[in-house]
């Protein structure tokens, strides 16, 4: 079966054998996609002249109400969701969750952002600016959506959340989505574009999908389009460096790779609430999506002290977890998406493994439940010890993209902080402590290398919303290696769809034109 394309308001399929989607699993079949030979130029004109007059000239509340519609259509099916996710991608039911939920989760928090910026249909700041001793002329700045479309090339380990956290604020902001999920899992994403389109809820080109190829987009992008990429560093250095995208000064929001650390303070001891919190997050991160998580913590900076308590614990957590076909009732860790990605995770475990003591796990000999290691793509939980922290380069360097991540003993709070700096900078961090002013001194000492910090201490156990979980209230994105960009975030997601624009003119007129727009903090 070949997946159909969504472009200019049609379903059009694309030619050639296109490129086959696998059950991680079985190794069978599911269906197939391209979009050769699909005038994209085309779809993306339909989307920027169709659907953006249509969604510009809508109110905020108006467009909220699109997501919500959108929302209530996915909710509907959310069944069939999960039996997608766990062929196409092997995800558990909690895997499955995380993506099905955290995408229809992140459009009704939208809609109801929405709800707070009244009738108005565009941005401004709050008050104008003096220019001059004359009061009569003074300036204000507006936030006017853009004229292009979102161009959202997205990453395959959440074909469902990738795709609504970018879709979700795009809409919101009057912009129409161009989405291209990854290959190997857009099977979910084309189904959930479907559902939507079959439930004639959004204007016409608002969304628009395309499985397989688009290598073309970045070509065809103008300076009113924003390009949204999540993925691999590589895949953002070719994309940025585009003469197109260059020529035309479209803008590039990059959410890229990292090596996301957490660490444990020098308070902790065993049996602390603090030390048990983290061994439990830490495994947590490791097998949820079988670490298939861009915020997953990959390096666990403890206590050099207390290394050997933590790495015991760690090991001890980790020897429970059931790995295999998630369809068995056992199982709570599922397979890669795919054998491309668990060679190149077994690959980044042997050369961590180079720097590091493999503890549990590791890249040889791994037979996991219900499933035949040959047709599957299973990689063990592996947990290594550093054997040198701040010696080590691959350790802090290289991502593996799976159930895996390194215990690097610190010796002060100073040298924690430089081996958290040698990730290049990060998507998410986690600090673990029950003492106050470490707390705080950890937070500053390492914030200005990441995108999010979670601070926890017993008070917050039952409370916290977890290192890797990404909440649409929060940025979302992270300096240097992490890409440098910033989504989501509340209504300062919407920044990258406006274009904010200095209007000089008299107060009547500016009074006029503030009417029509709603006061945020951007
Ligand atoms: P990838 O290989 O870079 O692919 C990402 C997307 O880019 C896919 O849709 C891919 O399409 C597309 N692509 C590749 N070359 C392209 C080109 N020349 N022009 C246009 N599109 C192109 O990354 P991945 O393997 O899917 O994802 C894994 C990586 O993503 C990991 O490193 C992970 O850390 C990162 N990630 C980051 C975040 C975040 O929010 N920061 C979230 C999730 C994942 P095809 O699938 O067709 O090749």
């Amino acid at each position: 079966m070949k997946l159909a394309n969504y472009v200019s308001g049609k379903w059009l399929e694309g030619k050639g054998e296109g490129v086959p989607l696998i059950d991680p699993v079985t190794g069978e079949e599911l269906a197939r996609a391209t979009s050769d030979g699909i005038d994209l130029a085309a779809g993306l004109d339909y989307a920027r002249t169709k659907a953006g007059p249509a969604l510009r000239a809508m109110t905020f509340a108006e467009r909220g109400g699109l997501l919500r519609a959108v929302a209530d259509a996915l909710t509907a099916k959310r069944d069939e969701y999960f039996d997608i996710a766990l062929r196409n991608s092997g995800n558990t039911k909690i895997d499955a969750a995380i993506d099905v939920d955290g995408g229809i989760g992140t459009l009704k928090y939208y809609a109801g952002v929405a709800k707070g910026l009244d009738g108005a249909r565009c941005l401004r700041d709050a008050g104008y600016e003096r220019l001059g001793k004359d009061e009569s002329f003074q300036a204000m700045h507006l936030w006017v959506p853009l004229h292009g479309v979102g161009i959202h090339i997205n990453a395959f380990n959440f074909p469902s959340w990738g795709m609504w956290e970018k879709a979700a604020v795009a809409i919101l902001s009057g912009v129409p989505a161009f989405v291209k999920p990854a290959t190997s899992t857009c099977l979910l994403t084309q189904r959930m574009v479907k559902d939507v389109i079959d439930a004639a809820v959004l204007p016409d080109g608002a969304l628009s999908v395309i499985c397989g190829g688009g290598r073309t987009l970045a070509d065809l992008a103008t300076g009113q389009d924003a390009v949204a990429f999540t993925g691999s560093a590589d895949t953002a250095r070719h994309l940025r460096a585009n003469p197109n995208i260059i020529a035309r000064s479209t803008r590039v929001n990059i959410e890229a790779d990292s090596l996301n650390l957490s660490l444990l303070g020098p308070d902790a001891s065993p049996g602390s609430a603090e030390f048990d919190l983290f061994v439990k997050e830490v495994t947590r991160e490791m097998t949820v999506k079988a670490g298939q998580k861009c915020t997953a913590i990959r390096r666990a900076l403890v206590p050099a002290a207390i290394a050997d308590a933590v790495t015991e614990a760690l090991s001890a957590r980790l020897a429970k977890v059931v790995t295999g076909n998630p369809r068995n009732e056992s199982v709570r860790m599922g397979p890669l998406v795919n054998k491309a990605q668990q060679k190149t995770a077994l690959e980044g475990i042997r050369q961590l493994a180079a720097e590091a003591d493999v503890v549990v796990g590791g890249a040889d000999g791994f037979k996991p439940v219900d499933a035949d290691p040959a047709a599957a793509a299973f990689v063990a939980p592996t947990l290594l010890r550093a054997k040198a922290p701040k010696e080590g380069r691959a350790i802090h360097e290289v991502e593996v993209f799976g159930p895996v991540c390194t215990v690097m003993p610190y010796a002060s709070a100073g040298e924690a902080y430089a081996l958290a700096a040698r990730g290049g900078g990060s998507l998410a961090a986690s600090v673990f402590t029950g003492d106050d002013a470490f707390a705080t001194e950890a937070a500053l000492g390492i914030a200005a290398m990441h995108g999010r910090i979670l601070v926890i201490d017993a008070k917050v156990a039952e409370a916290n919303t977890g290192h890797g979980i990404v909440m649409p209230m929060c940025v979302h994105g992270g300096p240097g290696r992490a890409g440098g960009g910033e989504e989501l975030g509340g209504k300062r997601g919407m920044r990258f769809y406006h274009q904010r624009v200095a209007v000089q003119a008299g107060t009547t007129r500016l009074d006029q034109l503030a009417a029509g727009a709603v006061e945020v903090a951007l």
